[in-house]
C-alpha cells in the first residue's frame, strides 16, 4: 500500500454492470491523460484510499490497515486494444478483501486510481501464427481472454479458438451473451460454458457440467474442432481458480504439452490471480 495523495484519483468509473451478486463489469476512464498502448491479456492496477467506504454485504473492516494508505490490486483488462477511451474490468467481490469491497461501493462518476503502466506476459505473442488456442477460465479468469477475443478474433480467421468458461451457476457466466453471439457468427470460435452446480438451476442446464478438466477429458474441444488439439497444433491458456490451473496443468502435461517459460518455450501459458 502507498500513501494517499488525492490527486492520485486519476480516473473515473464511467459504467458499472452487475453480472450477479458479487460480480461486476466496470469501465474506467482516465481523467485528463491518455491510456498507453497494451497487448490483449495484459493487466493494470486499480486503487482506492483506505478511507473509502466498503459496500454493504462485505465483511467489516478489520482495522488492521493504516487508513491513510492506498489499497491497490492488479486487474486484467477485458476491453479491446483498439478503443482507447476507457479500460474495462471483470471483478469478483472478495467479502473479506481490502480493495474489492471498496470497488463495489463505487457509483458511476466516482473517482479512483487507474495505473498508467499496463504490463504482463499472459498474451498471445508467443503463439505461432499457425497454432490454435484453447482458453480455459474459471470466474473472472475469463477477463484476459475477452480482450484477446475482442482485439484479435477477426484478424486470425484461420486460427481455431476455444473458450472453456467454468462457474458455479449459469448466472455467474459473465460475457455469456457476447461469447455465444460471437461463436454463432464466427465459426472459428468455440464457446463451451460449464457450471458446477446444475441442481440449483431454475431451468434445466443443457450444457457441460463439472470442471474445465472434465471438458478436456470428455474431448469436447476435439469434437467441435474436428481434430485433436496437440502440442504441435495448439497452445493452452489457464486463468482462474488455483485448483483448475493445477488440474489442467497435470492433464495437459499428460498429453505432452509443456509449461511456457522465458527460458523454455512451451504451449501452456498461465496467469495466477491468487
Ligand atoms: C495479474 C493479475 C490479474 C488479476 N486480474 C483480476 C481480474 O481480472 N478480476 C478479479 O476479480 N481479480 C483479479 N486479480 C485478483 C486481484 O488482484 C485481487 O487479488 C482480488 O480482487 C482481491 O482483492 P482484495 O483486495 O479485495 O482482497 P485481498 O485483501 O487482497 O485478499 C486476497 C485474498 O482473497 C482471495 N482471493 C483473491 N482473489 C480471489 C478471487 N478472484 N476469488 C476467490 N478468492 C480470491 C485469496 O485468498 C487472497 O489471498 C488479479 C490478480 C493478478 C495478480
Amino acid at each position: 500500500m502507498t500513501a494517499v495523495n488525492q490527486s492520485a484519483l486519476n480516473a473515473r468509473l464511467i459504467q458499472r454492470t452487475e453480472v450477479a451478486p458479487g460480480l461486476m463489469i466496470i469501465q474506467v476512464a482516465p481523467d485528463g491523460w491518455e491510456l498507453s498502448e497494451f497487448r490483449p491479456g495484459q493487466y493494470t492496477v486499480l486503487g482506492l484510499p483506505g478511507t473509502a467506504k466498503r459496500c454493504t454485504g462485505a465483511d467489516a473492516d478489520t482495522g488492521r490497515r493504516d487508513p491513510a494508505k492506498f489499497v491497490k490490486r492488479a486487474y486484467s483488462i477485458t476491453s479491446s486494444t483498439i478503443g482507447r477511451e476507457y479500460l474495462e474490468f471483470y471483478v469478483m467481490l472478495v467479502r473479506s478483501g481490502e480493495l474489492t469491497p471498496r470497488l463495489f461501493a463505487l457509483a458511476v462518476g466516482d473517482p479512483l486510481f487507474l495505473g498508467q503502466k499496463i504490463t504482463g506476459m499472459f498474451t498471445l505473442d508467443g503463439v505461432p501464427e499457425d497454432c490454435h488456442v484453447m482458453l480455459f477460465a474459471t470466474g473472472t479468469g475469463l477477463a484476459p481472454y475477452m480482450s484477446m477475443i475482442r482485439s484479435s478474433l477477426a484478424q486470425h480467421r484461420h486460427r481455431r479458438v476455444a473458450v472453456v468458461h467454468g462457474a458455479y451457476h449459469s448466472w455467474d457466466l459473465g460475457y455469456r451473451a457476447e461469447l455465444a453471439t460471437l461463436a454463432r457468427v464466427c465459426p472459428h470460435l468455440t464457446y463451451l460454458p460449464l457450471i458446477s452446480e446444475p441442481a440449483d438451476e431454475p431451468v434445466p442446464w443443457r450444457g457441460h457440467t463439472g470442471f474445465c478438466q472434465d471438458v478436456w477429458k470428455d474431448g469436447a474441444i476435439a469434437e467441435h474442432w474436428g481434430f485433436q488439439p496437440t502440442p504441435e497444433n495448439s497452445h493452452a491458456f489457464l486463468c482462474g481458480h488455483p485448483g483448475m490451473i493445477l488440474g489442467m496443468l497435470e492433464l495437459l502435461k499428460e498429453s505432452g504439452f509443456a509449461e511456457h517459460g522465458k527460458k523454455s518455450p512451451g504451449q501452456i501459458h498461465l496467469e495466477k490471480y491468487w
